[in-house]
């Protein structure tokens, strides 16, 4: 153990931009700041990639910000919109399709291109704390189980909407709420090319959604306000009445959009910044969070830092 943890390249590299979290924002960043010519390294958690599926929908811009790597993560095409309130409903075509993507081929994706692009992992390797030192930043860590220091100029907070990285310097947290998913057989009279809305208001400020990822499956979801518990208590009312069986559940807890969060703090010599879920990059209507956490880590910012 001690002997792995002695590989750790480049301990004292005031050059190496270390990003903690290996997902969507952490990833898309680092990949970013690679193919600009900075040295990177990416930190999890997790001891390797397997990130649990999960259906997500997305705008048109997706495909452009991943370039052609779009293409293994996305499952299906929405041309329009069903909405329903109250006994009324309305259809919405869209003059773009949305995009069916798993989270599950969109994470090996960004990964594979941060890699191609030079960036190095340290996986399993939990972030701790983090101080100011002489040169910068100086980054506790654990990694397989074994405490070591890190020293970087600058560090990036990925680690999504509980992220340690924002409260070790200074942010403070970021309101959350339950975002709860089943996925179901999808109903005869629903089209593959069209997600349905659903107005509740006893039952969400937000809606219901169901999202078809293929001719004959679908996610069904809401976000809820309080606990994730009641949620799921929710969702499951709502399946029963529309006569549909939970195959299989999604969910966390996400950030909700407030204000604009500053995404660069100083430390000592050094900077933090936050992305993704870590900063509340996400929408405002609907709390998705990965065009914008993508977004948010292509600020000019990141990519110039000196
Ligand atoms: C069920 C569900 C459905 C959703 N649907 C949509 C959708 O349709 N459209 C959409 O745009 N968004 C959707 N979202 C939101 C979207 O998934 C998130 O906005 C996005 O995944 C956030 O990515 P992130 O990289 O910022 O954070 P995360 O995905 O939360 O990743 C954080 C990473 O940091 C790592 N980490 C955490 N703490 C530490 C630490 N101390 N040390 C090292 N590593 C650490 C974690 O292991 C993880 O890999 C959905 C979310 C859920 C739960």
């Amino acid at each position: 153990m001690q002997e792995k943890a002695q590989t750790l390249p480049n301990p004292r590299d005031d050059g190496e931009v270390v990003v903690v979290g290996a997902s969507a924002a952490g990833l898309y960043a680092a990949a970013k700041l690679a193919q600009s010519g900075r040295r990177v390294r990416v930190l999890d958690a997790k001891p390797e990639f397997d990130p649990a599926p999960r259906s997500l929908i997305v705008t048109h811009h997706f495909r452009n910000q991943m370039n052609g790597e779009a293409a293994t993560s996305i499952r299906n095409e929405i041309r329009r919109f069903e909405l329903f309130t109250d006994g009324r409903s309305a259809e919405i075509a869209l003059q773009q399709p949305d995009l069916i993507i798993e989270r599950a081929r969109l994470i090996p994706a960004l990964a594979r291109a941060s890699q191609q692009a030079g960036a190095k992992f340290s996986m399993d390797t939990r972030f701790l704390g983090m101080g100011p030192n002489a040169s910068g930043v100086r980054l506790e860590v654990e990694r397989s189980g074994v405490r070591e220091e890190l020293h970087s100029k600058h560090v990036i907070g990925a680690d999504g909407a509980t992220s340690r990285v924002a409260r070790a310097a200074g942010w403070p947290r970021v309101e959350t709420v339950p975002l709860v998913q089943a996925l179901v057989g999808l109903p005869k009279d629903c089209r593959q090319d069209t997600t349905r809305v659903w107005f509740v208001p006893e039952d969400t400020p937000y809606f219901y959604w169901l999202i078809p990822e293929s001719e004959d499956r679908g996610a069904l979801g809401i976000i809820g306000e309080g606990s994730g518990q009641e949620t799921k208590r929710r969702i499951e009312r709502f399946l029963e009445r529309k006569g549909m069986e939970p195959l299989e559940w999604q969910g966390a807890r996400i950030p909700v959009y407030r204000k604009w969060v500053p995404v660069r703090r100083p430390l000592g010599n050094g900077s933090v910044f936050l992305v993704g879920d870590a900063a509340a990059q996400v929408k405002v209507s609907t709390v998705g969070g990965i065009v914008t956490g993508f977004r948010g880590a292509q600020g000019g910012n990141l990519t110039r830092t000196g």
